[in-house]
């Protein structure tokens, strides 16, 4: 509506300079063409001029104005009304003057014009509208003029080529109209076109911008500031995670912003099963939570709590494989915009591989860390077994060469005391290699087990009674709680694990000392428990003293090789047992042996 008016508006101000043509027209009519036959139709034709003229001005000068778009329309039309007025005027005139019927041409004008301005409807109109003036022609002819009779086709051809002129420009107009309309149309849609490119432009920039800082490191705490520098200029959000699906299980990888360190801080591990991630990497789509008050994943409740209330999750592609997500929360609800949406999704697309290969490089750096570890602890080990292999050999040797070179000298008591040196030490170079080649059996899955039913009481206090008599300065105390039921075992190797942790419980107790063992059966199992009151171990070490090799080093080391528990746990396990190291109130360590009492 707003394009007709203004199109009206400029042919209103186009025709202002072409009625200033015609009042110059007029004049040359008036003075060079015309012979008035009278002063009378001169002066007339004058005067018309003179309003002409006055109207061309007055028009032009109002089409020039900023005239307010409600007067517009009633210009145009005092336009038009002047315009065929002034020209019937004229056809008046020129006619009373000297009945010439050519003048009947000017009445073509009005006609164009009001098919100009209003198109089929005033092409029209116009025509019908000056029949009256067409009659009064003729008519006037007619009576002053010859031939005399009033002839109606005079007034019929006139009117209908009047007509059929206004008919078709009036439709021309309108096609014209309808035309520009189209490409009005067409230029908007190209306008909000161009805008739209724009936009994906845009995000398509800052997406690449995300990816390429995340991908600027492969360590992940570099990379993830990076990523969250750029992904703040990009999107506002109070929190934001990658979480990879890991083994079934749903593993935050990054987090940052709101309680990142204590809410599913990086390294978290849940089910996935039922959680959001479940969700987005089952269809593959971003999900939009708009408000978690109605908690609808399990992880809501605690955004909830910290007043996260808006939560965007997409999923991390890796060709068409989802494997986890981006997740982006506020606190607003219903806050995120669909261009957000779409940015956010576009991210997820972007990062997947991305963020893969982090991952499989921290965990071939973790590997390689524990390569680089076992490897440590092996050194020591070759370092510990020379050491261990070298003292007794050293003994053995010296003592017996002083019994070969000085036999005769020495009194019975003194070749006694070096034979009990060379049994105990030789008894402990037996002892390091039967660990060792257990150790190896036991990785090369050769460690062999004999199985029958096995009184545990019976082995505990046979077990005590070694490691009482083997050395005076610790009591042993065995405390069997009976009955106990038989287990499913190997004697040999149960008597080892006993062997282990009393033989450890005994050289970790300060002398004068006491061990207490423990049997009990509860719950389907026999319970063994070792208790001393040494100086115990940390609780950051209880991983790795059942390791290859693992020893805790500091002021309370003793010699030994670090295998015997590993040996022990493992014969625990082959028997579906357990054996754990408990945390003890006050001094002191307890290790517990569990063994189910049902077995085959
Ligand atoms: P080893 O005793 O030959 O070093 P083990 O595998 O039996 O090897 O023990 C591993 C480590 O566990 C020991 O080096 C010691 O640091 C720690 N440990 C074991 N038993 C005790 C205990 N009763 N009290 C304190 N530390 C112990």
């Amino acid at each position: 509506m707003n394009a007709e008016l203004e199109r009206r508006w400029q042919l209103e101000r186009w025709i202002a300079v072409i009625r200033l043509i015609a009042v110059s027209w007029a004049l040359v009519e008036i003075v060079l063409v015309t012979d008035f036959s009278s002063e009378r139709y001169e002066t007339a034709a004058w005067i018309m001029t003179g309003v002409l003229a006055a109207g061309a001005l007055l028009f032009l000068l109002v089409s020039r104005l900023a005239v307010p778009r409600g007067y517009q329309r009633a210009v145009c039309f005092a336009g038009l009304l002047f315009d065929t007025a002034v020209i019937w005027s004229y056809a008046l005139v020129f006619t009373l003057d000297s009945g010439a019927p050519t003048i009947r041409a000017l009445l073509f004008f009005p006609v164009l014009e009001a098919a100009l301005r209003y198109g089929l409807l005033g092409g029209v109109l116009l025509p019908v509208a000056q029949i009256p003036v067409l009659v009064a022609i003729e008519w006037w002819r007619s009576d002053h003029f010859e031939p005399s009779e009033f002839r109606f086709q005079s007034v019929i051809v006139p009117f209908g080529l009047q007509l059929a002129v206004g008919a078709v420009v009036g439709w021309l107009v309108k096609r014209l109209e309808q035309e520009t309309s189209v490409a009005h149309d067409r230029a908007a849609e190209a306008e909000v076109l161009r805008d739209q490119l724009g936009h994906r432009v845009d995000l398509l920039d800052a997406t690449n911008r995300c990816a390429r800082a995340l991908g600027s490191s492969l360590e992940i705490e570099e990379a993830f500031g990076a990523f969250i520098r750029e992904l703040r200029g990009a999107i506002r959000f109070d929190r934001t995670a990658i979480v990879l699906v890991d083994d079934g299980s749903a593993r935050v990888i990054a987090a940052a912003g709101a309680a990142a360190e204590t809410v599913f801080p990086p390294g978290t591990q849940r089910p996935v099963a039922g959680s959001v991630l479940d969700e987005v990497t089952n269809r593959g789509q971003t999900v939009y939570r708009e408000d978690m008050v109605d908690v609808r994943y399990p992880e809501e409740e605690d955004f909830v709590e910290l007043g996260l209330r808006c939560r965007l999750a997409a999923p991390l592609f890796v060709g068409p494989r989802s494997v986890g997500m981006i997740s982006l929360v506020r606190k607003e609800p219903r806050s995120f915009t669909t261009d957000e949406i779409e940015f956010v999704s576009l991210l997820g697309r972007f990062l997947g591989g991305t963020v893969q290969n982090i991952r499989a490089y921290e965990a071939e750096r973790a590997t390689v860390e524990e390569l680089r570890r076992l490897s440590a602890l092996r050194a020591d080990f070759v370092a510990l077994v020379s050491h261990e292999l070298k003292s007794p050999i050293t003994a053995v040797i010296g003592s017996a060469k002083t019994l070969q070179d000085r036999w005769r000298e020495l009194t019975p008591e003194q070749r006694d005391s070096f034979l009990t040196l060379i049994d105990h030490e030789t008894n402990r170079l037996a002892d390091l290699v039967t660990d060792v080649l257990d150790m190896s059996r036991i990785e090369s899955g050769q460690f062999s087990y004999s199985f029958g039913d096995v009184d545990l009481g019976e082995l505990v206090q046979q077990s005590a009674a070694a490691a009482a008599s083997a050395q005076d300065e610790v009591k042993v105390t065995p405390l069997v709680h009976r009955p106990l039921p038989l287990v499913r075992g190997d004697r040999d190797r149960l008597r080892q694990v006993l062997g282990n942790l009393l033989d450890n419980a005994v050289k970790y107790s300060p002398a004068g000392g006491e061990v207490e063992v423990e049997a009990l059966a509860e719950n389907g199992r026999i319970s063994v428990e070792v208790r001393d009151r040494g100086p115990g171990i940390a609780s950051e070490h209880y991983a790795l003293i059942f390791e290859k090799f693992g020893r805790v080093r500091g002021e309370h080391a003793k010699p030994g090789t670090g295998l015997g528990l590993f040996i022990a746990r493992s014969i625990a396990e082959a028997h579906g047992g357990s054996l754990e190291v408990r945390p003890r109130e006050g001094e002191g360590t307890a290790f517990a042996l569990e063994l189910p009492v049902e077995r085959l």
